[in-house]
C-alpha cells in the first residue's frame, strides 16, 4: 500500500488535523512513511498566521518537487490546511508539480482524493469549498500509531473564528465558528479514555466561544450515534442534557456552553486531566473561573493570549478587552488557584505601536509574570484591516522589540522555574523524553515539562516527583525521590 508522509506547520489545531488525516489514511490501508524519501504521497499541512510560515512551506515544496520528481515522478504532492485554503488554485499555478490542494473543511476527503489521483482517474484536485458539518469530521486518532499507549490526546471541539482581530487571517482560512455537539465530543473523549488516554486537551481557535451558535445538546448527536459504537456514552450525555432543551448558545444555571462542555467531559470515568486551548481573555467569565475551583480534573493552567499591554493597541487590534480587564482576570484566576501556570501570546510591532505602547507591553509582562510567552513579530496578512493601517513598523524595530521582550520573558521564566526546585509536584508521565529517550518525561498540572529517570511502566501514571533542577523551560526530577 502507498506510504504517506505528512509535515505539519503551525499550531496544535494543525497537528490535530494532520493526525486525523493520517489516521483516516491508515484506516484505508495506507502506511505512514518514516521520511519524505520513503513516501509515495507527501502532504504539507500549512499555516498562514505569518508570512514566514507560508514561505517556509512553499520553499519546502519547491525543494521536495525538485528532489522527488527527478527520480520518482509518480510521487503525489499535496498542500492542505490554512495556506491551501487561502491560496487554492494559485498554489498549483505557482508550483505545477503539486497534485492536491485541500482546504480546511476538506481534510476528511484526503483519502478519497488520493485514491483517485494514485489510480490515475484524476490529475489535479483543488477543493477549498465550505462544507457544512465539517467541524465534526476531525475525530480519528492515531494514539502514537497504536504502537504504544498514548497518554494524552487532543480533541477538536469546534472550527473557525468570529473574532475578526484586525491582524489575523484565521477567519478567512478557517471560516465561521461552528461547534460540535456535547454528546458527540463526550463520545469521542470516552472512546479515547477506554484506549488508555488520561489527559484530554479540548481544541479550537477560541474555545471560550464554543457553542455560541448551535444547540450543543442535540446538534449532530445522531451523526455521532451513527459513527460511534459506544452508544452508552451518548445515552449518558443526552440524559444529562438540560430539559427542556434550550436554544443556541444558551446559558444554563449561569454556565456558558463551554463550561457546560467542561462539566460533561469532567464526568468521564478514568479521565484524569482536562486542558483546553486557546481561550479568549474576554471568554473568562466567573463561570469559567469557578470551574477551576469546582472541577478537580481541570488542571491549573491557562493560555491567555494578551497580544499587547497598551489599551490603544488592543483597541486597534479589535481584541474586546482592556489591560485592566485582563489583569482582573489574572488576579481572579490566581485567587482561585494560586499555583496556576499562565502563558500568553504577544505581538510586537503592530501597526502604529509606539515605544510607549511597547513599554506598556513590557510592564504588563512584568506585572503578570507569565510562566512563558510566545512572541510574534507582526506580519502583514492579505485582506486583513491591519495590513492597510498607517504606521507599519519597520522590521528592524520589530526585531529589536522582539529581543527586548524575549529577554524579559526569559528572565521571569527562569525565576518561575527555579522556584520549583526542592518542591514536590504531581506529574502525568507521558513517555520517553524527545531529547533523551533513555529518560522519561511528564507534565505538571500547571503545564511544565519534567524530565526524570523512570521506566516504561511509569507511562500513564500520576507520580509525585521532587524537582532538583531547572533548565530553560524544563524541570528535572530526582529519580531517587520518585515514588516507585
Ligand atoms: N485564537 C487565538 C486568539 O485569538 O487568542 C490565537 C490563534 S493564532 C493562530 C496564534 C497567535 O498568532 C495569535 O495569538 C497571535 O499572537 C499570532 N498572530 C496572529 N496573526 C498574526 C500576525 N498577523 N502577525 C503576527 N502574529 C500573529
Amino acid at each position: 500500500m502507498p506510504g504517506v508522509f505528512i509535515k505539519t506547520y503551525g499550531c496544535q489545531m494543525n497537528e490535530r488535523d494532520s493526525e486525523a488525516v493520517a489516521a483516516q489514511l491508515v484506516a484505508k490501508g495506507y502506511t505512514l512513511a518514516p521520511s519524505e524519501a520513503a513516501a509515495d504521497v507527501i502532504l504539507l499541512n500549512t499555516c498562514s498566521v505569518r508570512d514566514f510560515a507560508e514561505q517556509k512551506a512553499i520553499g519546502k515544496m519547491q525543494n521536495i518537487a525538485a528532489d522527488v520528481r527527478k527520480n520518482r515522478p509518480d510521487v503525489v504532492l499535496g498542500f492542505m490546511g490554512c495556506m491551501a485554503q487561502s491560496r487554492g488554485q494559485e498554489l498549483i499555478d505557482k508550483l505545477p508539480d503539486v497534485d492536491l490542494v485541500l482546504g480546511t473543511q476538506k481534510f476528511h476527503h484526503a483519502a478519497d482524493y488520493l485514491d483517485e489521483i494514485l489510480a490515475g482517474r484524476r490529475d489535479k484536485i483543488v477543493d477549498v469549498a465550505a462544507e457544512p458539518g465539517s467541524e465534526a469530521t476531525i475525530r480519528e486518532h492515531l494514539l502514537n500509531g497504536n504502537a504504544q499507549k498514548s497518554v494524552t490526546a487532543f480533541v477538536s471541539i469546534m472550527q473557525g473564528c468570529n473574532q475578526y482581530c484586525t491582524f489575523c487571517i484565521v477567519p478567512d482560512t478557517r471560516g465561521e465558528e461552528r461547534s460540535r455537539s456535547i454528546p458527540d465530543i463526550v463520545a469521542e473523549c470516552r472512546q479515547l479514555v477506554s484506549q488508555g488516554v488520561k489527559e484530554i486537551t479540548l481544541l479550537g481557535q477560541i474555545v471560550t466561544s464554543y457553542g455560541k451558535r448551535e444547540n450543543i445538546w442535540t446538534a449532530a448527536a445522531s451523526e455521532a450515534r451513527r459513527r460511534f459504537s459506544d452508544n452508552d456514552a451518548l445515552v449518558v450525555a443526552e440524559a444529562k442534557a438540560p430539559s427542556p432543551l434550550r436554544s443556541a448558545g444558551a446559558v444554563q444555571n449561569g454556565k456558558s456552553p463551554f463550561v457546560q462542555l467542561l462539566d460533561a467531559v469532567h464526568e468521564i470515568e478514568g479521565l484524569e486531566r482536562i486542558r483546553f486551548t486557546a481561550p479568549h481573555p474576554k471568554g473568562y467569565g466567573d463561570d469559567l473561573i469557578q470551574a477551576y475551583a469546582r472541577l478537580p480534573k481541570l488542571v491549573e493552567s491557562a493560555h491567555l493570549p494578551v497580544q499587547s499591554g497598551s489599551d490603544r493597541v488592543l483597541k486597534l487590534m479589535h481584541r474586546g478587552y482592556t489591560r485592566e480587564r485582563f489583569l482582573g482576570i489574572v488576579k481572579k484566576l490566581r485567587r482561585t488557584k494560586p499555583d496556576i501556570g499562565i502563558t500568553t501570546d504577544i505581538i510586537v510591532g503592530f501597526p502604529g505601536e509606539t515605544e510607549d505602547d511597547f513599554e506598556q507591553t513590557l510592564s504588563l509582562t512584568r506585572e503578570v509574570r507569565f510562566d512563558n510567552a510566545y512572541i510574534f513579530k507582526y506580519s502583514q496578512r492579505r485582506d486583513t484591516p491591519a495590513a492597510e493601517m498607517p504606521g507599519q513598523v519597520p522590521l528592524k524595530i520589530r526585531e529589536e522589540r522582539n529581543q527586548r521582550l524575549l529577554k524579559t520573558i526569559n528572565e521571569i521564566g527562569k525565576q518561575k522555574y527555579d522556584a520549583f526546585i526542592g518542591r514536590r509536584t504531581q506529574i502525568l508521565v507521558e513517555g520517553p523524553s524527545k531529547k533523551n529517550p533513555a529518560r522519561l518525561t511528564g507534565r505538571t498540572r500547571c503545564n511544565k515539562i519534567v524530565v526524570f529517570d523512570g521506566s516504561e511502566r511509569h507511562r500513564g501514571q500520576l507520580l509525585d516527583v521532587k524537582i532538583t533542577r531547572a533548565g530553560s523551560f524544563t524541570l528535572y526530577g530526582d529519580p531517587a525521590i520518585v515514588n516507585l
